[in-house]
């Protein structure tokens, strides 16, 4: 049995990973920004913000095996609104938090510490697929954060700390919020089939992503921390998909022939520095790890349009 920490235990990855560690019959300990937040059975919640310090203090308290940091601002578009926020919660709090592990370290208790890299660190990316060795060149607030967080990864791992990026490629479920595309899209969908709503408006429908199942990488990132030697892995399907073919698969999904007829395009939507495609090799991750992912494409669009047509249907 190990003792974990996980930040952001509350959001999609940290409870499909709560629940996963306390299934196989871990200690689990979450962060959580306000006590009272729902915890997956069996987690206990500490009550951090970490947009200010404090996480390190929780670190020498708890003294865990492994700290699994998926506290972030976690979407590209919110940290336009709120750059100097996502500067502290993503990056400035892996600095603490990477600093008391060498600190237990030093003292004789070693703290795994996995990191939840993005593929955003890549900007518009240089290569095609992208890997472990892609030149990192974000180009937005999110992306600069997680590059940050993603080199201080590397030189704490270089001085000894056991340190991980899993660099996640986008991984969609029910668990997503609205405020990304993919779930956005299906809740629409479905409320669009059964009348509930008549239309969509989005952004770039041209921009290509490679969208994985959030339980696939949850499964990666456990890898990660049971790995033998600290790394840098892609996790990412290796098969990208544009935006509209997303609207045209979940449209279809929810029966809806002509989505056309209801998705508007607005400017207002569009981002500065979004990256036409985004397209992950894993093999790193698949060679060391035994990581592949599970669900494709058509399988990630059919679960979350069809747990959004129950929603709806309510
Ligand atoms: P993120 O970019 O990793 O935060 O994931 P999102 O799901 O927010 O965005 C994925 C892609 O969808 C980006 O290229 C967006 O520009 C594009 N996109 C197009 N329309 C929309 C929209 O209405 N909302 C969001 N969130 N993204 C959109």
């Amino acid at each position: 049995m190990s003792r974990i920490l996980i930040t952001g235990v509350t959001g999609q990855d940290g409870s499909y990973l709560a629940e996963a560690l306390v299934a196989r019959g871990d200690e689990v300990h979450g962060t959580v920004q306000q006590l009272g937040e729902a915890v997956s059975d069996g987690v206990t919640a500490h009550q951090i913000d970490l947009s200010e310090a404090g996480v390190g203090d929780l670190i020498r308290e708890l003294r865990p095996d492994t700290v699994v940091n998926l506290a972030a601002i976690s979407s590209v578009y919110s940290s336009w609104q709120q750059p100097e926020l996502t500067a502290r919660i993503n990056g400035l709090s892996v600095a603490e938090m990477l600093a008391v592990a060498r600190e237990l370290g030093a003292a004789g208790h070693e703290v795994r510490f996995v990191q939840a890299s993005s593929a955003e660190i890549f900007g518009v990316p240089a290569d095609v697929p992208q890997t472990e060795k892609t030149a990192i060149a974000p180009t937005s607030p999110y992306g600069a954060s997680k590059a940050y967080a993603h080199s201080l990864v590397g030189l704490y791992r270089s001085a000894g700390v056991w340190a991980s990026s899993a660099i996640l490629y986008n991984h969609e479920s029910p668990r997503r919020p609205e405020t990304f595309v993919t779930r956005k899209i299906t809740a629409a969908a479905a409320r669009i089939s059964l009348g509930l709503q008549e239309t969509l408006e989005l952004g770039n429908l041209a921009a290509r992503r490679d969208w994985g199942w959030a339980p696939d990488y949850v499964d990666a990132l456990m890898r990660i921390g049971d790995a033998e030697k600290p790394d840098d892995f892609v996790i990412a399907t290796g098969v990208a998909h544009s935006v509209e073919d997303f609207v045209e698969a979940a449209f279809g999904r929810a029966g809806i022939s002509d989505w056309r007829e209801h998705v508007v395009v607005s400017d207002e939507l569009l981002r500065s520095g979004d990256a036409p495609q985004q397209l992950g090799d894993a093999s790193h991750a698949r060679d060391t790890l035994g990581w592949s992912p599970t669900v494709d494409f058509l399988g990630i669009v059919r679960a979350m349009v069809d747990h959004d047509l129950e929603l709806a249907a309510r």
